[in-house]
């Protein structure tokens, strides 16, 4: 039962999901203090540590006074070093005025959704989606619209699919490629029959979050802002978190029209200010340095990805999908849903899935349902070789015990 104190909360918050990455990684780290040995696959962060000359950036920038106010929408420094890589990786010919700077793509998507969304816009929401898309839509009084696809799509929405979920109502479309949680990318074409459709509808935008454009194995990264007509239609989200190793700095930016970047400056300076002002400084350096250490990462990525692939196949009743980006691989299990196995045990759903791996098998990851993917789990392989085969070797051992 609710006590008093709750009661006191708004309906707001009393309505919003807690975060589905974040908490099954605190349930991970309760368990951990209980001394038992838990493997933490549930948290989308790199385990590499940030890159030493991007370090030695933020030194030097403290050093060098880099400690007080910045203007609102970022760093003037670090405004012109994003246009240059918006242009030098993307083709995008954004000025220092669509440019804004936050405290993390998190917080970029929350101003959107704070910018554009009266109670009742809807927004279509590319599905499987990254969790915190639907609480901030709903937090700033939208209602997403999921369209989905499921793994016999490569988790891919197509064009139709998305023109059939869009009317009047609907202000934006938000997707991120290379996607969270399923390492699927759209290939240009793919985003181009999309981008035809968002054309057809003349009040509405799209929302492109690209944090982990530098962790992609395979085709080169498309920007969906480039494609023809499509720059003032297009919020392009980014971020040091994924690619720099990053996530603890806090520090994300958007491309947008300016009567967007304007209205997300605007929430921001009431809120939170300008970001941190020498990761600023750090991350205008990071963007414009060597991008070899990036370039590292994702090699390392890219062979734990193949490692993966290999044991989880080897699970009988895991369908596996073949990630083409980012750090997560997203099996469907759904084999093992609404089924009586051994020892009484009986999963409801995925999120009883989920929590059974994590309390019998020690390793953490996140049901498909905060994505809203039903019967499927997100695996983060932002882990060593040896923890990812251990990982898999305990899963597989406790469901074979089921069976
Ligand atoms: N978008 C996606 C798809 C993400 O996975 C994340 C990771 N948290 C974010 C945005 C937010 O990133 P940041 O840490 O920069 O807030
Ligand atoms: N984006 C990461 C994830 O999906 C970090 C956690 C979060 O910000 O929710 O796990």
């Amino acid at each position: 039962m609710a006590t008093t104190t709750e009661n006191k909360l708004s309906s707001r918050v009393n309505n919003m999901a807690e975060s589905a990455t974040l908490l099954m990684s605190k349930l991970a780290r309760e368990l951990r203090g209980e001394g038992h040995d838990v493997i933490s696959l549930s948290l989308g962060e790199p385990d590499f540590d940030t890159p030493d000359h991007i370090k030695a950036f933020a030194k030097k920038a403290l050093d060098e006074g880099y400690t007080k106010y910045t203007p609102v929408p970022g760093l003037p420094e670090l405004s012109e070093a994003i246009v240059t890589k918006f242009k030098r990786d993307n083709n995008l010919d954004y000025s220092m005025d669509e440019i804004v700077v936050s405290n993390g793509a998190k917080q970029s998507i929350f101003n959107i959704c704070m910018a554009l969304l009266d109670p009742g816009d809807e927004v279509a929401v590319l599905t499987p989606f990254w969790v915190s898309y639907s609480a901030i839509i709903k937090l700033a009084g939208g209602i997403p619209v999921y369209v989905s696809a499921g793994i016999e799509d490569d988790f891919k929405v197509d064009a139709a699919q998305l023109k059939a979920a869009i009317n009047e109502k609907t202000k934006f479309v938000i997707f991120s490629s290379p996607c969270n949680p399923t390492g699927s990318v759209y290939t240009k074409e793919e985003l181009s029959e999309i981008s035809k459709v968002i054309l057809e509808f003349p009040q509405l935008l799209v929302v492109s979050d690209e944090i982990y454009e530098f962790i992609n194995f395979t085709e080169a990264h498309a920007s969906i802002g480039a494609l023809p007509g499509m720059k003032e239609r297009t919020i392009t989200v980014n971020g040091f978190a994924k690619g720099f190793a990053m996530t603890g700095w806090r520090l994300g930016y958007m491309g947008a029209p300016v009567w967007v970047a304007k209205a997300c400056a605007k929430i921001q300076g009431q809120v939170t200010s300008g970001a941190n002002a020498f990761s600023q400084k750090a991350g205008a350096d990071a963007l414009l340095a060597d991008l070899a250490p990036t370039h590292q990462m994702k090699e390392a990525f890219a062979k734990r990805r193949e490692l993966l692939i290999g044991l989880l196949n080897e699970i009988p009743g895991f369908k596996v999908n073949f990630p083409k980006g980012a750090f997560y691989i997203f099996p469907d299990i759904s084999h093992f849903i609404g089924k009586d196995l051994n020892n009484g045990v009986h999963f409801k759903n995925d999120v009883e899935f989920a929590l059974h791996i994590l309390r019998q098998a020690h390793v953490a990851v996140v049901a498909g349902s905060a994505f809203g993917a039903p019967g499927c789990i997100r695996i983060s392989y932002a882990a060593s070789e040896e923890t990812l085969t251990e990982a898999v070797r305990r899963i597989k051992a406790y469901l074979a015990s089921l069976v």
